[in-house]
Order: structure tokens, then sequence, then C-alpha cells
């Protein structure tokens, strides 16, 4: 079904190039646009819960993914001078329906491009403007061009264009946080995800090979006065009281390849306008607390494939919205909150009560993986 009709994907990040994988697998010829001029060179790591490599095998892309990834099995939860607050197994139900692994952006990159021709990328183009009617889109081009699609989706990231063309009040929250992102050598043998909780800053210690971990360091940081800083003096400035663990990493790192930015959530969590869907971060951006992006990015690619391939088009958006958006919801709220949990820990009584939490609840993130683990994707 729906074969003959013309598709539009903005952005081909991970949500946009998985789907025009998925969609011309099942037989669709969808044309992709991305306001790059060439593929994005990804920096630093990414981490993959279970629901994101469930969605991996259904784009057919799991051994090339575990061939590249690293598993972890246990998660803790320690205070920043090392005593441990929590920590929980991932071998347990329903954690085990899939490995969680991580391994570097670029690496995932590639597996997702594999196979993918250049040419069939149109790179340096944006839509300026859209029209709609209820049968098609008219899409105006930033290089002058005009088209008529059947159905656009949208998948250019959480600072989205077509977010704010076709839903105009839909600014993105700020949460007042900077982050860094990097990646370091060092041996990971018998090394387990360690987050390491200070008071309103927090590091994250995730092993990516035999020999390499991932670190992923942030700070409530209003007047982003360290935001402003060299990335490198700020990161060695905040976390020299941390353990001797994050004092390795930080002493490895290389500061050529720090990536710095902001942490933002998408205001409203609304998917279809007529005939333009949103997915990925254009969707659901929000704070990565249960590194839930890449998971949820691919279930909404799975499905909408899913639902094109199988009913009209309006119907399949329907079903869409139906499907996805309570879970999507609770991902963007729960990611929030576990953001503001880490920043009440800026006062003596809110860091007991943020340390109680983990110590009684277990760590955040697994509470979130259970429940997502535990329930139908879409
Ligand atoms: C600090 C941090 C750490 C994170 N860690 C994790 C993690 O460990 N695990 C995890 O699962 N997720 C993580 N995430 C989230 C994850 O990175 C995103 O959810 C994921 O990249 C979303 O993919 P996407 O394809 O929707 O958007 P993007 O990856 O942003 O891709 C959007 C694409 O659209 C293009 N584009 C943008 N605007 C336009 C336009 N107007 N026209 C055409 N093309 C356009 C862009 O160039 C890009 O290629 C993290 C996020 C942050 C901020």
């Amino acid at each position: 079904m729906n074969k003959n009709k013309k598709i539009l994907i903005v952005g081909a990040g991970i949500a946009g190039i998985s789907l025009y994988r998925k969609l011309r697998a099942f037989g669709f010829s969808p044309d992709i646009i991305e306001q790059a001029d060439s593929w994005r060179q990804d920096g630093a790591a990414i981490c993959l819960p279970a629901n994101a490599v469930l969605e991996l095998d259904k784009l057919g892309l799991k051994d090339e993914l575990l061939n590249s990834a690293h598993q972890v099995f246990d998660i803790e939860y320690a205070l920043a001078d090392g005593r441990e607050l929590a920590s929980a197994s991932l071998k347990q139900s329903p954690c085990d329906k899939a490995p969680f692994v991580a391994l570097m952006r670029g690496k995932l990159m590639e597996i997702l491009r594999a196979g993918i021709d250049l040419a069939e990328v149109k790179f340096s183009t944006q839509i300026d403007s859209i029209s709609q009617s209820s049968e098609q889109v008219l899409v105006n081009f930033n290089h002058g061009g005009t088209a008529q699609y059947d159905l656009v989706i949208a998948a250019d990231g959480i600072n989205s264009k077509t977010r704010g063309l076709v839903f105009p009040n839909s600014e993105l929250n700020y949460s007042g946080v900077t982050n860094w992102r990097f990646t370091a050598q060092i041996s990971t043998k018998n090394l387990h995800p360690v987050y390491y909780v200070g008071s309103d800053s927090a590091f994250m210690i995730y092993p990516i090979a035999d020999d390499k971990v991932y670190c992923y360091a942030q700070i409530f940081d209003k007047d982003k006065s360290y935001f402003n800083q060299a990335a490198h003096e700020a990161i060695q400035t905040l976390f020299k009281h941390y353990c001797q663990p994050v004092q390795q990493a930080i002493a490895q790192l290389n500061r050529q390849d720090i990536v710095v930015g902001e942490l933002k959530s998408v205001s409203q969590v609304k998917a279809v306008q007529q005939k333009v869907l949103l997915i990925g971060d254009a969707l659901h951006g929000c704070p990565p607390s249960l590194q839930q992006g890449v998971g949820l990015a691919l279930e909404d690619v799975n499905c909408i494939s899913e639902l094109l391939a199988q009913m009209p088009i309006e119907q399949a958006l329907v079903q869409f919205e139906s499907n996805r958006l309570t879970r999507i919801k609770w991902v963007v709220d729960e990611s929030n909150k576990i953001i503001k949990l880490a920043g009440i820990g800026r006062f003596a009584i809110g860091r007991f009560l943020r340390n109680l939490k983990i110590k009684k609840g277990g760590p955040a993130n697994v509470i979130g993986w259970k429940k997502l683990l535990s329930e139908k994707a879409y």
C-alpha cells in the first residue's frame, strides 16, 4: 500500500536515514533532503538501551551493531567521592530482552548509512515554506525549487525548522544545564557504567570498547558561565573534587574531541499536522536522562513504516499518534524530572532527599528502562 505515494523525509540524521532505509526496504521511493553539504561527522559516543537494539534488529542491523559495540551488564549510581548509592543488574527481566550497548556515534551513523549512496541524499537542501491542502503538501526549497508530496516526514532534529513551520508556537524549553561529552583511553576490564552525582553536577563513565570509555559531564549553569569557558578548563575546575576514576578520565581527554551543549526539551509533543509528521528529536527531543533518543526515534521509524505499508496515509497518521504519543510523553516528562532531581542537590536538604530516593529506588534510568521494556513500543 502507498508504494506510489510521494514521500519527503527532511533530515538525514539517525531518524531520517533509518526511515529512508526502512521505507526503501518496503518498496517505497522516498526523497530525502539534508541541510548539511555532506554526511555529518558526529563526535563522542552513544549509549543504546535494549529497546534501541530491538528496533535496530527490526532494521536488520543488529549483527553489525553488536560487532562494533560494547555490551554492559550493570549500572551504578555513586557519590562524587566514589561511594556507591545504588546499583542494578541488566541481566534480569525485562532488561534482558536485548543487550544494552554503547559505541562511537560515528560508527552508529556508518552502520545506518551503509548501502546508501551519497547521491541518494539531496544535501544542502532545506524547506523554506510549506502549504497544505487536504490531499497534498506543497514544499518550497531553499534553492528555489518546488515539489508536491503526499506526505512529509520531518526528522530534522530538536531544532526542527519544519516543526516551527507547522506548529508556530512550539518553542523549546531550556533546562539551564551545560554538558560536555568526550571519550578517553582507559582499560574497561571489569568496568561497568557509573553515574557519579555531586551537588548540582554529574559525571558518567560508560565503557564503549576494551580500552575506551565515553564520558558525559553536566552542571546547572543558568548564566552559561561554564558554557562560555574553554571546555577542558571548565571540566578540570568543576570535577577536581570527584574520585580517582573521574580524574583518570579527565587526564586522558583530548581537548579537540569535547562536544559542548545545552540541554533542552520540546515544550509540547504534537506529531501530526495534516500531511506532515514529526519523528525523532523533532517530535520528542529532550535531555538524555534515559538515553532514549535513538530508541524512540527508531520506534517511530519502524512504527510509521509498518503502518504506511498497511493502510492509507490519513489512517496511518492517526494510528501513529494513538500507538506512540503516551509512551513518548512519558519519556519526555520523566527525562525532564530526572534532570530537575539532579539539580536539587545544590542544597544540603535537596541532596539528602535526592540521594535517599536513589538509595531506596535504585538507579533512575534503570527504573525507566524497566517500564519501557515491559510495555509495547507501538
Ligand atoms: C548530550 C546528549 C547526549 C545524548 N546521549 C544519547 C544516548 O546516549 N543515547 C541516545 O539514544 N540518545 C542520546 N541523545 C539523543 C540523541 O542524540 C538524539 O535523540 C538523536 O540524535 C536524534 O536523532 P534525529 O535524527 O531525530 O536528530 P539529529 O540526529 O539531530 O538529526 C537531524 C538531521 O537533520 C538535519 N537537519 C536539521 N535541520 C534541517 C533542515 N531544516 N533541513 C534539512 N535537514 C535538517 C541535521 O543536519 C541532521 O542531519 C543525546 C542527546 C544529547 C543532547
